[in-house]
Protein backbone atom coordinates (compact mmCIF):
# COMPACT_ATOMS: atom_id res chain seq x y z
CA UNK A 1 0.00 0.00 0.00
CA UNK A 2 1.03 3.65 -0.93
CA UNK A 3 1.39 5.12 2.49
CA UNK A 4 -0.03 8.69 0.79
CA UNK A 5 -3.36 6.84 -0.05
CA UNK A 6 -3.44 4.85 3.30
CA UNK A 7 -6.22 5.83 6.13
CA UNK A 8 -3.11 6.50 8.78
CA UNK A 9 -4.20 9.18 11.16
CA UNK A 10 -1.13 9.04 13.70
CA UNK A 11 -0.25 11.38 16.45
CA UNK A 12 2.31 12.77 18.43
CA UNK A 13 0.49 13.83 21.79
CA UNK A 14 -0.42 11.37 23.95
CA UNK A 15 -4.31 11.14 24.68
CA UNK A 16 -5.28 12.43 27.71
CA UNK A 17 -8.01 9.80 29.04
CA UNK A 18 -5.47 6.96 27.69
CA UNK A 19 -4.27 4.78 31.25
CA UNK A 20 -2.10 1.91 29.55
CA UNK A 21 0.64 1.49 26.99
CA UNK A 22 -1.40 -0.14 24.42
CA UNK A 23 -4.48 2.04 24.99
CA UNK A 24 -2.22 4.95 24.17
CA UNK A 25 -0.47 3.52 21.09
CA UNK A 26 -3.42 2.47 19.71
CA UNK A 27 -4.83 5.58 19.11
CA UNK A 28 -1.41 7.35 18.51
CA UNK A 29 -1.11 4.74 15.90
CA UNK A 30 -3.91 5.07 14.33
CA UNK A 31 -5.67 1.65 15.07
CA UNK A 32 -8.44 2.31 16.99
CA UNK A 33 -10.94 5.80 18.00
CA UNK A 34 -13.51 5.70 20.39
CA UNK A 35 -16.53 5.83 19.44
CA UNK A 36 -18.59 6.24 22.77
CA UNK A 37 -17.87 4.82 26.55
CA UNK A 38 -16.37 1.42 25.47
CA UNK A 39 -17.06 0.64 22.29
CA UNK A 40 -14.00 1.58 18.85
CA UNK A 41 -13.69 1.67 15.56
CA UNK A 42 -11.25 -0.21 13.93
CA UNK A 43 -9.07 1.96 11.22
CA UNK A 44 -7.51 -0.30 8.48
CA UNK A 45 -4.34 -0.35 10.17
CA UNK A 46 -5.75 -1.46 13.27
CA UNK A 47 -8.30 -4.05 11.65
CA UNK A 48 -5.19 -5.78 9.86
CA UNK A 49 -3.52 -7.01 13.22
CA UNK A 50 -7.09 -8.33 14.74
CA UNK A 51 -7.20 -10.13 10.98
CA UNK A 52 -4.12 -11.65 11.84
CA UNK A 53 -5.08 -12.68 15.36
CA UNK A 54 -8.18 -14.20 13.70
CA UNK A 55 -6.57 -15.98 11.04
CA UNK A 56 -4.23 -17.67 13.65
CA UNK A 57 -7.15 -18.63 16.04
CA UNK A 58 -9.39 -20.23 12.75
CA UNK A 59 -6.39 -22.06 11.43
CA UNK A 60 -5.24 -23.67 15.10
CA UNK A 61 -9.30 -24.25 15.92
CA UNK A 62 -9.61 -25.75 12.95
CA UNK A 63 -6.84 -28.22 13.18
CA UNK A 64 -7.50 -29.40 16.68
CA UNK A 65 -10.98 -30.15 14.71
CA UNK A 66 -13.47 -27.17 15.97
CA UNK A 67 -15.78 -26.16 13.23
CA UNK A 68 -16.40 -22.39 12.63
CA UNK A 69 -20.10 -21.39 13.08
CA UNK A 70 -22.02 -17.49 12.85
CA UNK A 71 -24.34 -17.27 15.38
CA UNK A 72 -26.70 -14.43 16.16
CA UNK A 73 -25.52 -11.68 18.46
CA UNK A 74 -29.48 -10.96 19.39
CA UNK A 75 -31.10 -13.57 21.42
CA UNK A 76 -34.76 -13.75 22.54
CA UNK A 77 -35.30 -14.06 26.61
CA UNK A 78 -36.78 -17.38 26.56
CA UNK A 79 -33.45 -19.15 25.89
CA UNK A 80 -31.88 -17.19 28.55
CA UNK A 81 -34.98 -18.07 31.10
CA UNK A 82 -34.47 -21.64 30.34
CA UNK A 83 -30.73 -21.46 31.41
CA UNK A 84 -31.67 -19.51 34.41
CA UNK A 85 -29.45 -16.39 33.53
CA UNK A 86 -32.17 -14.02 32.63
CA UNK A 87 -32.57 -13.38 36.48
CA UNK A 88 -28.39 -14.12 37.51
CA UNK A 89 -26.66 -12.56 34.85
CA UNK A 90 -26.83 -9.19 36.02
CA UNK A 91 -26.03 -5.78 34.67
CA UNK A 92 -23.73 -6.59 31.92
CA UNK A 93 -26.72 -8.12 30.25
CA UNK A 94 -28.07 -5.49 27.72
CA UNK A 95 -31.30 -6.10 27.01
CA UNK A 96 -34.11 -4.56 25.07
CA UNK A 97 -37.79 -4.72 23.75
CA UNK A 98 -38.81 -5.06 19.81
CA UNK A 99 -41.68 -3.24 18.23
CA UNK A 100 -43.38 -6.74 19.58
CA UNK A 101 -42.89 -6.04 22.89
CA UNK A 102 -40.73 -8.76 22.59
CA UNK A 103 -38.05 -9.35 24.85
CA UNK A 104 -34.08 -9.22 23.75
CA UNK A 105 -30.44 -9.31 24.80
CA UNK A 106 -27.23 -8.75 23.04
CA UNK A 107 -25.09 -11.65 23.11
CA UNK A 108 -22.65 -11.60 25.64
CA UNK A 109 -21.49 -15.27 25.44
CA UNK A 110 -23.40 -17.79 23.38
CA UNK A 111 -23.81 -20.83 25.56
CA UNK A 112 -27.90 -20.48 25.22
CA UNK A 113 -27.90 -19.99 21.47
CA UNK A 114 -25.57 -22.93 21.09
CA UNK A 115 -27.29 -25.38 23.24
CA UNK A 116 -30.33 -24.44 21.75
CA UNK A 117 -29.09 -25.58 18.35
CA UNK A 118 -26.92 -29.08 19.48
CA UNK A 119 -30.46 -30.35 21.22
CA UNK A 120 -32.30 -29.63 18.07
CA UNK A 121 -29.87 -31.45 15.73
CA UNK A 122 -28.12 -33.97 17.69
CA UNK A 123 -30.00 -37.04 19.09
CA UNK A 124 -27.50 -39.84 19.47
CA UNK A 125 -24.31 -40.45 20.69
CA UNK A 126 -23.54 -40.96 17.01
CA UNK A 127 -23.51 -37.66 16.36
CA UNK A 128 -21.02 -36.63 19.43
CA UNK A 129 -18.44 -34.82 20.00
CA UNK A 130 -19.14 -31.59 18.41
CA UNK A 131 -17.01 -28.77 19.04
CA UNK A 132 -18.46 -25.25 17.02
CA UNK A 133 -16.78 -22.13 17.41
CA UNK A 134 -17.42 -18.55 15.84
CA UNK A 135 -15.81 -15.66 15.55
CA UNK A 136 -18.22 -13.10 16.76
CA UNK A 137 -18.94 -9.70 18.30
CA UNK A 138 -19.92 -9.69 21.80
CA UNK A 139 -21.53 -7.06 24.12
CA UNK A 140 -21.14 -6.82 28.11
CA UNK A 141 -22.06 -3.62 29.79
CA UNK A 142 -18.68 -3.64 31.66
CA UNK A 143 -19.16 -1.27 34.60
CA UNK A 144 -15.67 0.30 34.46
CA UNK A 145 -14.89 -0.22 30.81
CA UNK A 146 -11.12 0.94 30.51
CA UNK A 147 -7.82 0.24 28.75
CA UNK A 148 -8.93 0.58 25.15
CA UNK A 149 -9.88 -2.30 23.91
CA UNK A 150 -8.69 -4.30 26.93
CA UNK A 151 -11.83 -3.86 29.21
CA UNK A 152 -14.43 -2.37 26.63
CA UNK A 153 -18.26 -2.92 26.12
CA UNK A 154 -18.42 -4.44 22.47
CA UNK A 155 -15.48 -6.47 21.82
CA UNK A 156 -14.49 -9.65 19.30
CA UNK A 157 -14.26 -12.93 20.91
CA UNK A 158 -13.58 -16.08 19.52
CA UNK A 159 -15.67 -18.63 21.55
CA UNK A 160 -15.60 -22.10 20.89
CA UNK A 161 -18.14 -25.24 22.75
CA UNK A 162 -18.02 -28.16 23.07
CA UNK A 163 -20.00 -31.21 23.33
CA UNK A 164 -19.43 -34.84 24.69
CA UNK A 165 -21.39 -38.09 25.75
CA UNK A 166 -19.48 -38.68 28.70
CA UNK A 167 -16.49 -37.20 31.32
CA UNK A 168 -13.66 -39.28 29.33
CA UNK A 169 -14.41 -37.47 25.84
CA UNK A 170 -15.07 -34.14 27.79
CA UNK A 171 -11.96 -34.42 28.95
CA UNK A 172 -9.77 -34.96 26.32
CA UNK A 173 -12.18 -31.75 24.83
CA UNK A 174 -10.98 -29.94 26.83
CA UNK A 175 -7.19 -31.34 26.71
CA UNK A 176 -7.47 -30.29 22.33
CA UNK A 177 -8.20 -26.96 23.07
CA UNK A 178 -5.72 -26.39 26.01
CA UNK A 179 -2.95 -27.68 23.34
CA UNK A 180 -4.82 -25.56 20.73
CA UNK A 181 -4.63 -22.28 22.97
CA UNK A 182 -0.42 -22.93 23.69
CA UNK A 183 0.08 -22.84 19.46
CA UNK A 184 -1.83 -19.88 19.22
CA UNK A 185 -0.65 -17.66 21.56
CA UNK A 186 2.71 -19.25 21.19
CA UNK A 187 2.07 -18.34 17.51
CA UNK A 188 1.02 -14.64 18.22
CA UNK A 189 4.54 -14.73 19.60
CA UNK A 190 3.47 -13.72 23.13
CA UNK A 191 4.86 -14.41 26.75
CA UNK A 192 2.15 -16.11 28.57
CA UNK A 193 1.23 -18.96 31.13
CA UNK A 194 -1.92 -20.77 31.43
CA UNK A 195 -2.49 -20.62 34.84
CA UNK A 196 -5.34 -22.73 37.22
CA UNK A 197 -8.59 -20.58 37.50
CA UNK A 198 -11.61 -21.11 39.61
CA UNK A 199 -14.38 -23.93 38.12
CA UNK A 200 -16.52 -24.11 41.21
CA UNK A 201 -17.67 -27.69 41.78
CA UNK A 202 -16.01 -29.01 38.58
CA UNK A 203 -12.43 -28.98 40.00
CA UNK A 204 -9.01 -27.90 39.86
CA UNK A 205 -7.79 -29.27 36.12
CA UNK A 206 -10.60 -28.07 34.57
CA UNK A 207 -10.00 -24.08 34.29
CA UNK A 208 -7.51 -22.42 33.13
CA UNK A 209 -6.95 -18.71 32.51
CA UNK A 210 -3.78 -17.70 29.45
CA UNK A 211 -2.45 -14.86 30.60
CA UNK A 212 0.39 -12.77 28.92
CA UNK A 213 2.64 -11.66 31.52
CA UNK A 214 3.01 -7.58 31.58
CA UNK A 215 2.77 -5.35 34.90
CA UNK A 216 -0.25 -3.73 33.68
CA UNK A 217 -2.26 -6.91 33.84
CA UNK A 218 -5.55 -6.23 36.06
CA UNK A 219 -5.22 -10.21 37.25
CA UNK A 220 -2.91 -11.21 39.79
CA UNK A 221 -1.16 -14.40 39.84
CA UNK A 222 0.84 -16.62 41.65
CA UNK A 223 3.48 -18.93 40.42
CA UNK A 224 6.11 -21.67 42.12
CA UNK A 225 9.44 -20.44 41.69
CA UNK A 226 10.46 -23.57 41.65
CA UNK A 227 7.41 -25.93 39.90
CA UNK A 228 5.04 -25.09 36.66
CA UNK A 229 2.50 -24.41 39.26
CA UNK A 230 0.45 -21.00 38.71
CA UNK A 231 -2.79 -20.38 39.36
CA UNK A 232 -5.26 -16.93 39.72
CA UNK A 233 -4.54 -15.11 42.89
CA UNK A 234 -8.75 -16.45 43.28
CA UNK A 235 -7.98 -19.87 42.62
CA UNK A 236 -4.25 -20.39 44.43
CA UNK A 237 -4.52 -23.10 47.13
CA UNK A 238 -2.16 -23.78 50.28
CA UNK A 239 -1.40 -26.39 51.55
CA UNK A 240 -2.43 -28.25 54.78
CA UNK A 241 0.12 -27.77 57.27
CA UNK A 242 1.49 -29.77 60.05
CA UNK A 243 -0.70 -30.43 62.84
CA UNK A 244 1.80 -29.73 65.72
CA UNK A 245 1.04 -31.35 69.18
CA UNK A 246 -0.95 -29.25 70.81
CA UNK A 247 -0.33 -29.87 75.28
CA UNK A 248 -3.15 -29.03 77.26
CA UNK A 249 -1.13 -28.17 79.96
CA UNK A 250 -0.19 -25.19 77.95
CA UNK A 251 -3.75 -23.83 78.03
CA UNK A 252 -4.06 -20.80 79.98
CA UNK A 253 -7.54 -20.08 81.43
CA UNK A 254 -10.08 -17.94 79.27
CA UNK A 255 -10.28 -14.59 80.26
CA UNK A 256 -13.36 -11.66 79.30
CA UNK A 257 -11.83 -8.35 78.79
CA UNK A 258 -13.51 -5.47 78.32
CA UNK A 259 -12.51 -3.75 75.27
CA UNK A 260 -14.46 -0.42 74.53
CA UNK A 261 -15.25 0.31 71.00
CA UNK A 262 -12.40 -1.68 69.67
CA UNK A 263 -13.93 -3.86 66.51
CA UNK A 264 -11.49 -4.27 63.95
CA UNK A 265 -8.46 -6.60 64.59
CA UNK A 266 -5.72 -3.19 64.49
CA UNK A 267 -7.82 -1.89 67.40
CA UNK A 268 -8.05 -5.07 69.08
CA UNK A 269 -4.55 -5.97 68.88
CA UNK A 270 -3.68 -2.01 69.92
CA UNK A 271 -5.61 -1.99 72.93
CA UNK A 272 -4.97 -5.66 74.08
CA UNK A 273 -1.45 -4.88 72.89
CA UNK A 274 -1.18 -8.43 71.15
CA UNK A 275 0.03 -9.12 67.45
CA UNK A 276 -2.82 -9.70 65.05
CA UNK A 277 -0.91 -13.24 64.75
CA UNK A 278 -2.45 -13.93 68.11
CA UNK A 279 -6.02 -12.95 67.25
CA UNK A 280 -8.63 -14.95 65.15
CA UNK A 281 -10.98 -13.17 63.46
CA UNK A 282 -14.88 -14.34 63.19
CA UNK A 283 -16.81 -13.62 60.19
CA UNK A 284 -20.42 -14.64 59.93
CA UNK A 285 -21.35 -15.35 56.31
CA UNK A 286 -24.76 -15.84 54.69
CA UNK A 287 -24.74 -18.68 52.32
CA UNK A 288 -27.77 -18.85 50.42
CA UNK A 289 -29.64 -17.40 53.25
CA UNK A 290 -28.25 -19.71 56.15
CA UNK A 291 -25.36 -18.38 58.35
CA UNK A 292 -22.11 -19.82 58.72
CA UNK A 293 -18.51 -18.67 60.83
CA UNK A 294 -15.63 -18.43 59.03
CA UNK A 295 -12.24 -17.92 61.35
CA UNK A 296 -9.19 -16.66 60.28
CA UNK A 297 -5.84 -15.93 61.46
CA UNK A 298 -6.32 -11.96 62.22
CA UNK A 299 -3.57 -10.80 59.59
CA UNK A 300 -5.07 -12.94 57.07
CA UNK A 301 -7.45 -12.66 54.43
CA UNK A 302 -10.41 -14.91 53.27
CA UNK A 303 -11.04 -16.02 50.08
CA UNK A 304 -14.48 -16.42 49.44
CA UNK A 305 -14.30 -18.30 46.65
CA UNK A 306 -12.97 -20.98 48.79
CA UNK A 307 -15.71 -20.49 51.15
CA UNK A 308 -17.94 -20.55 48.31
CA UNK A 309 -16.78 -23.46 47.27
CA UNK A 310 -16.59 -25.33 50.48
CA UNK A 311 -19.81 -24.75 51.29
CA UNK A 312 -21.62 -25.72 47.66
CA UNK A 313 -23.52 -22.11 47.74
CA UNK A 314 -24.74 -20.31 44.90
CA UNK A 315 -25.06 -16.95 47.16
CA UNK A 316 -21.97 -15.63 49.52
CA UNK A 317 -21.93 -12.49 50.84
CA UNK A 318 -20.83 -11.06 54.45
CA UNK A 319 -23.60 -11.40 56.92
CA UNK A 320 -25.98 -8.19 57.74
CA UNK A 321 -26.85 -6.84 61.38
CA UNK A 322 -29.89 -8.57 61.66
CA UNK A 323 -28.31 -12.01 60.86
CA UNK A 324 -24.76 -11.56 63.22
CA UNK A 325 -26.93 -10.02 66.08
CA UNK A 326 -29.41 -13.87 65.69
CA UNK A 327 -26.08 -15.99 65.45
CA UNK A 328 -23.93 -14.10 68.37
CA UNK A 329 -26.02 -12.07 70.20
CA UNK A 330 -24.32 -9.14 69.74
CA UNK A 331 -23.60 -6.50 67.03
CA UNK A 332 -20.72 -6.82 64.48
CA UNK A 333 -17.23 -6.47 65.82
CA UNK A 334 -17.49 -8.96 68.40
CA UNK A 335 -18.20 -12.00 66.95
CA UNK A 336 -16.55 -15.18 68.34
CA UNK A 337 -16.79 -19.05 67.88
CA UNK A 338 -16.98 -19.51 71.98
CA UNK A 339 -21.03 -20.38 72.15
CA UNK A 340 -21.81 -18.84 69.05
CA UNK A 341 -25.28 -20.20 67.01
CA UNK A 342 -23.83 -21.34 63.25
CA UNK A 343 -21.69 -23.84 62.13
CA UNK A 344 -18.05 -22.98 62.29
CA UNK A 345 -15.47 -23.42 59.80
CA UNK A 346 -11.80 -22.52 60.07
CA UNK A 347 -8.79 -22.15 57.89
CA UNK A 348 -5.61 -23.71 58.21
CA UNK A 349 -3.98 -20.62 59.77
CA UNK A 350 -6.03 -21.37 62.74
CA UNK A 351 -5.28 -25.26 63.35
CA UNK A 352 -2.37 -24.68 65.56
CA UNK A 353 -3.14 -21.60 67.37
CA UNK A 354 -3.40 -21.49 71.08
CA UNK A 355 -4.09 -19.37 74.07
CA UNK A 356 -5.59 -16.92 71.08
CA UNK A 357 -8.39 -13.72 71.52
CA UNK A 358 -11.49 -13.68 69.92
CA UNK A 359 -14.80 -12.01 70.26
CA UNK A 360 -16.84 -13.25 72.86
CA UNK A 361 -20.24 -12.40 71.33
CA UNK A 362 -20.61 -9.62 73.94
CA UNK A 363 -20.81 -6.13 72.83
CA UNK A 364 -17.32 -4.19 73.91
CA UNK A 365 -15.67 -7.68 74.86
CA UNK A 366 -13.35 -10.04 73.90
CA UNK A 367 -12.14 -13.31 74.80
CA UNK A 368 -8.36 -14.06 75.79
CA UNK A 369 -6.67 -17.30 76.04
CA UNK A 370 -9.29 -18.99 73.44
CA UNK A 371 -8.54 -22.74 72.68
CA UNK A 372 -10.09 -25.28 70.27
CA UNK A 373 -11.20 -28.14 71.78
CA UNK A 374 -11.63 -27.05 75.25
CA UNK A 375 -14.15 -23.69 74.41
CA UNK A 376 -15.22 -24.89 71.18
CA UNK A 377 -15.08 -27.10 68.18
CA UNK A 378 -14.80 -26.60 64.41
CA UNK A 379 -16.45 -28.45 61.56
CA UNK A 380 -13.53 -28.47 59.88
CA UNK A 381 -10.00 -27.07 58.83
CA UNK A 382 -10.01 -26.42 55.60
CA UNK A 383 -8.14 -23.87 52.87
CA UNK A 384 -9.39 -20.71 53.36
CA UNK A 385 -7.09 -17.79 52.96
CA UNK A 386 -5.76 -15.44 50.06
CA UNK A 387 -2.45 -16.54 49.23
CA UNK A 388 0.35 -14.46 49.94
CA UNK A 389 3.80 -14.01 48.40
CA UNK A 390 6.44 -16.51 49.91
CA UNK A 391 3.65 -18.96 50.43
CA UNK A 392 4.74 -22.29 49.76
CA UNK A 393 3.89 -24.19 46.87
CA UNK A 394 0.67 -26.59 47.27
CA UNK A 395 2.81 -28.89 44.86
CA UNK A 396 6.71 -29.03 45.30
CA UNK A 397 6.78 -26.85 48.66
CA UNK A 398 9.07 -24.36 46.74
CA UNK A 399 8.26 -20.43 47.25
CA UNK A 400 5.32 -18.90 45.63
CA UNK A 401 5.93 -15.45 44.08
CA UNK A 402 3.30 -13.33 42.87
CA UNK A 403 3.06 -11.13 39.62
CA UNK A 404 0.34 -9.58 36.89
CA UNK A 405 -1.25 -10.89 33.98
CA UNK A 406 -4.23 -9.84 31.27
CA UNK A 407 -6.42 -12.74 31.31
CA UNK A 408 -6.07 -13.04 26.97
CA UNK A 409 -8.16 -16.68 26.72
CA UNK A 410 -10.15 -19.11 29.02
CA UNK A 411 -10.72 -22.46 28.87
CA UNK A 412 -13.59 -23.85 31.16
CA UNK A 413 -15.11 -27.22 31.32
CA UNK A 414 -18.92 -26.54 32.29
CA UNK A 415 -19.94 -30.31 33.25
CA UNK A 416 -23.79 -30.18 32.55
CA UNK A 417 -25.12 -26.64 33.91
CA UNK A 418 -26.73 -25.76 30.79
CA UNK A 419 -27.44 -29.13 28.95
CA UNK A 420 -29.06 -29.89 32.52
CA UNK A 421 -31.38 -26.74 32.18
CA UNK A 422 -32.05 -26.45 28.43
CA UNK A 423 -32.54 -30.62 28.47
CA UNK A 424 -29.73 -31.46 25.55
CA UNK A 425 -29.96 -34.68 25.36
CA UNK A 426 -28.69 -38.02 22.97
CA UNK A 427 -29.55 -41.53 23.56
CA UNK A 428 -26.43 -43.28 24.21
CA UNK A 429 -25.45 -46.81 22.56
CA UNK A 430 -27.87 -48.50 24.90
CA UNK A 431 -30.74 -46.76 24.32
CA UNK A 432 -30.76 -44.75 27.48
CA UNK A 433 -31.08 -40.53 27.37
CA UNK A 434 -27.92 -39.10 28.85
CA UNK A 435 -27.09 -35.44 29.12
CA UNK A 436 -24.28 -34.15 27.46
CA UNK A 437 -21.38 -32.72 28.68
CA UNK A 438 -19.88 -29.18 28.01
CA UNK A 439 -17.22 -27.30 27.87
CA UNK A 440 -16.36 -23.70 26.74
CA UNK A 441 -13.62 -21.89 25.35
CA UNK A 442 -12.78 -18.33 25.04
CA UNK A 443 -10.32 -15.42 23.10
CA UNK A 444 -10.67 -11.97 22.98
CA UNK A 445 -9.35 -11.08 20.07
CA UNK A 446 -8.99 -7.23 20.76
CA UNK A 447 -7.39 -8.08 24.08
CA UNK A 448 -5.25 -9.82 22.45
CA UNK A 449 -3.63 -7.62 20.20
CA UNK A 450 -3.62 -5.12 23.03
CA UNK A 451 -1.54 -7.68 25.27
CA UNK A 452 0.99 -7.78 22.50
CA UNK A 453 1.06 -4.09 22.29
CA UNK A 454 1.70 -4.10 26.17
CA UNK A 455 4.96 -7.17 25.76
CA UNK A 456 6.26 -5.03 22.69
CA UNK A 457 6.96 -1.24 22.60
CA UNK A 458 9.44 0.80 23.82
CA UNK A 459 9.83 5.00 23.65
CA UNK A 460 9.39 5.30 20.08
CA UNK A 461 6.35 3.28 19.70
CA UNK A 462 4.82 -0.28 19.09
CA UNK A 463 7.03 -3.15 18.25
CA UNK A 464 4.86 -6.08 16.20
CA UNK A 465 6.29 -9.37 16.74
CA UNK A 466 6.22 -10.69 12.86
CA UNK A 467 3.04 -13.07 13.46
CA UNK A 468 0.75 -10.51 14.34
CA UNK A 469 2.29 -7.19 12.25
CA UNK A 470 0.15 -5.15 10.21
CA UNK A 471 2.48 -4.84 7.55
CA UNK A 472 6.07 -6.83 7.51
CA UNK A 473 8.29 -4.26 5.54
CA UNK A 474 7.63 0.06 4.85
CA UNK A 475 9.97 0.96 2.24
CA UNK A 476 11.01 4.47 3.12
CA UNK A 477 12.46 6.74 0.44
CA UNK A 478 14.30 9.38 2.07
CA UNK A 479 13.76 12.01 -0.47
CA UNK A 480 10.99 11.35 -3.21
CA UNK A 481 11.92 14.28 -5.53
CA UNK A 482 15.40 12.08 -6.34
CA UNK A 483 14.48 10.22 -9.35
CA UNK A 484 16.96 7.43 -8.59
CA UNK A 485 15.68 7.32 -5.09
CA UNK A 486 12.06 6.51 -6.59
CA UNK A 487 13.11 4.04 -9.11
CA UNK A 488 14.62 2.02 -6.63
CA UNK A 489 12.16 2.25 -3.73
CA UNK A 490 9.21 1.31 -7.00
CA UNK A 491 11.28 -1.57 -8.29
CA UNK A 492 11.87 -3.24 -4.35
CA UNK A 493 7.81 -2.42 -3.62
CA UNK A 494 7.08 -3.69 -6.66
CA UNK A 495 8.96 -7.03 -6.64
CA UNK A 496 7.82 -7.34 -2.60
CA UNK A 497 4.16 -7.65 -3.83
CA UNK A 498 4.87 -9.93 -6.15
CA UNK A 499 6.22 -12.31 -3.88
CA UNK A 500 3.29 -11.48 -1.42
CA UNK A 501 5.15 -9.17 0.94
CA UNK A 502 2.81 -7.32 2.72
CA UNK A 503 4.55 -3.41 2.47
CA UNK A 504 4.00 0.14 2.87
CA UNK A 505 5.66 2.01 0.57
CA UNK A 506 6.08 5.44 2.08
CA UNK A 507 5.50 7.87 -1.33
CA UNK A 508 4.67 11.29 1.26
CA UNK A 509 6.61 14.07 0.02
CA UNK A 510 7.93 14.68 3.79
CA UNK A 511 11.48 14.68 6.01
CA UNK A 512 12.77 11.54 6.36
CA UNK A 513 12.72 12.06 9.81
CA UNK A 514 9.01 12.47 10.03
CA UNK A 515 9.03 9.49 8.34
CA UNK A 516 11.09 7.44 10.49
CA UNK A 517 9.21 8.52 13.57
CA UNK A 518 5.85 7.23 12.04
CA UNK A 519 7.06 4.03 11.07
CA UNK A 520 8.57 3.33 14.34
CA UNK A 521 5.52 4.67 15.97
CA UNK A 522 3.17 1.68 13.91
CA UNK A 523 6.43 -1.03 14.52
CA UNK A 524 6.16 -1.96 11.16
CA UNK A 525 9.08 -4.79 11.93
CA UNK A 526 11.41 -4.20 8.82
CA UNK A 527 12.49 -0.87 7.33
CA UNK A 528 14.00 -0.50 3.91
CA UNK A 529 15.53 2.60 3.61
CA UNK A 530 16.56 4.39 -0.12
CA UNK A 531 18.39 7.07 0.34
CA UNK A 532 20.86 8.96 -2.84
CA UNK A 533 24.36 7.93 -0.70
CA UNK A 534 24.26 3.94 -0.19
CA UNK A 535 21.94 4.00 -3.71
CA UNK A 536 25.30 5.35 -5.45
CA UNK A 537 27.16 2.20 -3.81
CA UNK A 538 24.20 -0.02 -5.13
CA UNK A 539 23.47 -0.56 -1.46
CA UNK A 540 20.02 -0.28 0.83
CA UNK A 541 20.00 -0.24 3.57
CA UNK A 542 17.55 -2.17 6.23
CA UNK A 543 16.88 -1.86 9.95
CA UNK A 544 15.15 -4.23 11.98
CA UNK A 545 12.09 -2.15 14.37
CA UNK A 546 12.79 -4.49 17.47
CA UNK A 547 16.47 -4.18 18.03
CA UNK A 548 17.93 -1.13 16.22
CA UNK A 549 19.91 -2.87 14.19
CA UNK A 550 20.89 -1.32 10.64
CA UNK A 551 22.24 -3.79 7.51
CA UNK A 552 23.40 -2.95 4.37
CA UNK A 553 22.47 -5.10 1.39
CA UNK A 554 22.86 -4.76 -2.46
CA UNK A 555 19.61 -3.25 -4.43
CA UNK A 556 19.25 -6.74 -6.37
CA UNK A 557 19.41 -8.82 -2.87
CA UNK A 558 17.26 -7.12 -0.92
CA UNK A 559 13.92 -8.48 -1.23
CA UNK A 560 15.38 -12.20 -1.33
CA UNK A 561 17.36 -11.02 1.98
CA UNK A 562 14.09 -9.62 3.37
CA UNK A 563 11.77 -12.37 2.28
CA UNK A 564 14.06 -14.85 4.33
CA UNK A 565 13.77 -12.75 7.40
CA UNK A 566 9.78 -12.86 7.40
CA UNK A 567 9.62 -16.58 6.83
CA UNK A 568 12.29 -17.30 9.42
CA UNK A 569 10.46 -14.93 12.01
CA UNK A 570 7.14 -16.40 11.13
CA UNK A 571 8.16 -20.33 11.09
CA UNK A 572 11.02 -20.20 13.62
CA UNK A 573 11.14 -23.71 14.37
CA UNK A 574 11.74 -24.71 10.50
P1 LIG B 1 -12.68 -10.80 32.81
O1 LIG B 1 -12.45 -11.54 34.09
O2 LIG B 1 -11.45 -10.12 32.30
O3 LIG B 1 -13.89 -9.91 32.85
P2 LIG B 1 -14.23 -12.94 31.80
O4 LIG B 1 -13.94 -14.00 32.77
O5 LIG B 1 -15.48 -12.17 31.92
O6 LIG B 1 -12.99 -11.90 31.74
P3 LIG B 1 -14.73 -14.77 29.65
O7 LIG B 1 -16.19 -14.72 29.85
O8 LIG B 1 -13.99 -16.00 30.02
O9 LIG B 1 -14.05 -13.49 30.34
O10 LIG B 1 -14.42 -14.33 28.14
C1 LIG B 1 -13.44 -14.92 27.33
C2 LIG B 1 -12.41 -13.90 26.89
O11 LIG B 1 -13.00 -12.73 26.35
C3 LIG B 1 -11.53 -13.38 28.01
O12 LIG B 1 -10.49 -14.28 28.28
C4 LIG B 1 -11.04 -12.06 27.45
O13 LIG B 1 -9.92 -12.28 26.62
C5 LIG B 1 -12.20 -11.60 26.59
N1 LIG B 1 -12.97 -10.55 27.27
C6 LIG B 1 -13.83 -10.69 28.29
N2 LIG B 1 -14.38 -9.51 28.65
C7 LIG B 1 -13.83 -8.58 27.82
C8 LIG B 1 -13.99 -7.16 27.68
N3 LIG B 1 -14.82 -6.49 28.47
N4 LIG B 1 -13.28 -6.53 26.72
C9 LIG B 1 -12.44 -7.21 25.92
N5 LIG B 1 -12.26 -8.54 26.01
C10 LIG B 1 -12.93 -9.23 26.94
MG1 LIG C 1 -15.93 -10.29 32.78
Amino acid sequence: MRYSEMHLPTAREIPSDAEVTSHQLMIRAGMIRKLTSGIYSYLPLGYRVIRKVEQIVREEMNRAGAQEVHLPMVQPVELWQESGRWIHYGKELLRFRDRHEREYCLGPTHEEVITDLIRNDIKTYRQLPRNLYQIQTKFRDEVRPRFGVMRCREFGMKDAYSYDADEAGAEKSYEKMFVAYNNIFNRCGLKFRPVEADSGSIGGKYSHEFMVMADSGEDAIVFCEKCAYAANLEKAEIGEPEKKNIAEKDWLSLESVHTPDACTIEEVSAFLKVKPQDIVKTLIYNADGKSCAVLIRGDQDVNEIKVKNYLGTAELELADEGMILKVTDAPRGFAGAVKINTRVIADYSVMNMINFVTGANKQDYHFKNVNIGRDFNVEAFIDLRVAQENDSCPRCGGKIKFARGIEVGHVFKLGTKYSKAMKAAFLDKDGQEKIMIMGCYGIGIGRTVAACIEQNFDENGIIWPMPLAPYQVIITPVNINEEEVMKASESIYASMLACGIEVILDDRDERAGVKFKDADLIGIPIRITVGQKNLAQGNIELKIRKTAENRLYPLQKIVEEVKALIDQELNPAA
